[in-house]
C-alpha cells in the first residue's frame, strides 16, 4: 500500500494541475481526493453522439465534424482544426504540449506561491465588489456593446438585442465538491436569480473555473429551454444529463445561432488549451473561443488559452471586434503555465491579433490559481500596453459587478 502512495499523489497533482488548482498544496490534494471519489458523476459518457440536442435550429452535422478533420477548413484549407484520435482531442500546433505529470509535481513542490491574497477587509479596498446596476442591465443597449464583469471568466455582454453570458461561475468554489477546492476570494457580485434575462451562454471548455455545475443548474431552472447553450464538441451530453435541452455543441469554425430568427451568429474558434474534469477524461471534449457576430457589433470571447498564432487568423476572418474578453491571470510559473495560459504581455498581443477595438481583462482577481501576486496581472497589463504602444483605455479591467458601455 505504501508503495502506491507516490503514484496516488502523482495522480492527485496531475489532476489538480488543471485550472482549479490553488497554490496551496494541501488544498490541491483535498480537491483532487474529492474529485477522484466522484469521477462517475462528472464523466462524459461514450454515447455523447448517440443523442441529438432536443432543440437545435442548425443543420451542421456534429458527427461529420468529428469524423472528418478537414471539415471547417476554408477554400484554401488553411484553417487549423483539432486532431481527434482514439476519443481524445489534440491541438494541431507543433509547439503544443499538455502539462506533464512531472511538471505539475515540480511546480507544486518547488515553485513559490507569491499570490499573497490578503484579508477580506484589505480586499474590499484593493478589489472592491460593486452591486451590478440591475435596472440598467434589464435590456441590451440600443447602440453599442455593454459588458459587465462577474469575476474570473464570467461576463455578460449585451449587444444587437441579445444578452450573452460567458463561462458562468457563481459558486463559492471552482471545484467538483462544494466543501473543498479553490475558493473565490472575491464573492460573486450577484446571484443567478438577480441576472437579467439571458439569451445565450457560451462555454469555452470544461475546467472547473469555467464550467460550474451548480450555476448551470440554476440557470437552467430559471430559463429552461428559452436559454441557448453553445458548447465545445463533446460536451453536449454533460448538459443533457443535467436536463439542459437547448444545447448545441460545435467544433472549431462551426457556427450556431440562438434560433432560426436570430441574426446573431456564434462561431466556435480555436485556442491553445486542453480539457479535463475527471481523473480519466483528459481532452475528451474540445476547448476554444467564441466569436459573437451581430449585424452591427462583434464580440470575441477568448476563454482560457496560451498564446497561439491562430488569433491573427481569427482577427482576419472575423475581426475587427468592438470588444474582446481576454485572460490576463494565472500565468506563473511561466515554464509550466505557458502551454495553457497567456501572461499580460501575450494578452495585449492577442488584443492586437484579433483586432479588438477594446478589450476587457478576465481570468484574474477571483481564484488564486497560480503563483503570481494577486494584483500583478493588472499591473503587468499596464506595462505591456505601454510597451506595445496600445492606449491604456483600450484594454481595461473592471471592478467585480461593474458595467461599461462601449
Ligand atoms: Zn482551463
Amino acid at each position: 500500500m505504501k508503495s502506491l502512495l507516490p503514484l496516488y499523489n502523482s495522480a492527485v497533482v496531475q489532476l489538480n494541475s488543471a485550472d482549479y488548482t490553488t497554490p496551496k498544496y494541501i488544498n490541491r490534494c483535498l480537491t483532487v481526493a474529492c474529485s477522484a471519489a466522484v469521477p462517475h458523476i462528472e464523466m462524459t459518457t461514450s454515447t455523447a453522439y448517440d443523442r441529438l440536442p432536443t432543440v437545435d435550429p442548425d443543420t451542421t452535422s456534429n458527427v461529420a465534424a468529428m469524423d472528418n478533420n478537414a471539415n471547417g477548413k476554408d477554400e484554401a484549407g488553411t484553417l487549423p482544426t483539432p486532431v481527434f484520435e482514439k476519443g481524445r482531442y489534440r491541438s494541431p500546433w507543433l509547439n503544443w504540449q499538455k502539462p506533464s505529470l512531472w511538471g505539475a509535481i515540480h511546480w507544486t513542490l518547488t515553485s513559490p506561491d507569491n499570490s499573497r491574497v490578503p484579508s477580506p477587509q484589505v480586499l474590499d479596498k484593493t478589489l472592491p465588489v460593486v452591486k451590478p446596476d440591475l435596472e440598467l442591465l434589464r435590456d441590451p443597449p440600443t447602440e453599442g456593446v455593454r459588458v459587465t464583469w462577474f469575476g474570473h471568466a464570467t461576463v455578460l455582454v449585451q449587444m444587437d438585442g441579445v444578452s450573452v453570458l460567458t463561462d458562468p461561475v457563481f459558486s463559492e468554489r471552482a471545484s467538483p465538491v462544494p466543501f473543498a477546492g479553490p475558493k473565490r476570494f472575491r464573492p460573486a457580485p450577484c446571484s443567478v436569480q438577480d441576472l437579467p434575462t439571458v439569451d445565450a451562454v457560451i462555454i469555452s471548455h470544461n475546467h472547473f473555473d469555467h464550467l460550474d455545475k451548480a450555476t448551470v443548474k440554476q440557470l437552467n431552472k430559471r430559463f429552461g429551454a428559452d436559454l441557448r447553450w453553445l458548447v465545445p464538441q463533446g460536451m453536449a451530453s454533460w448538459f443533457w444529463d443535467l436536463h439542459v435541452v437547448n444545447v448545441a455543441e460545435r467544433s472549431w469554425w462551426e457556427e450556431s445561432r440562438i434560433n432560426n430568427n436570430s441574426d446573431v451568429r456564434f462561431v466556435f474558434t480555436p485556442t491553445q488549451h486542453w480539457s479535463k474534469r475527471t481523473l480519466t477524461n483528459d481532452n475528451m471534449s474540445l476547448w476554444g473561443s467564441w466569436c459573437v457576430i451581430g449585424p452591427r457589433h462583434r464580440f470575441f470571447f477568448a476563454g482560457d488559452t496560451a498564446y497561439c498564432p491562430v488569433f491573427k487568423t481569427i482577427g482576419e476572418k472575423f475581426g475587427p471586434f468592438d470588444l474582446a474578453a481576454i485572460p490576463i491571470g494565472a500565468y506563473e510559473p511561466r515554464w509550466f503555465m505557458h502551454y495553457q495560459h497567456v501572461d499580460p504581455e501575450q494578452a495585449v498581443m492577442m488584443h492586437r491579433d484579433v483586432r479588438a477595438s477594446k478589450s476587457v481583462a478576465i481570468h484574474w482577481g477571483t481564484f488564486a490559481l497560480a503563483n503570481e501576486y494577486y494584483l500583478e496581472p493588472p499591473q503587468k497589463l499596464q506595462e505591456a500596453l505601454q510597451a506595445q504602444g496600445v492606449p491604456a483605455e483600450d484594454f481595461f479591467t473592471l471592478q467585480h459587478g461593474e458595467s461599461r458601455q462601449i
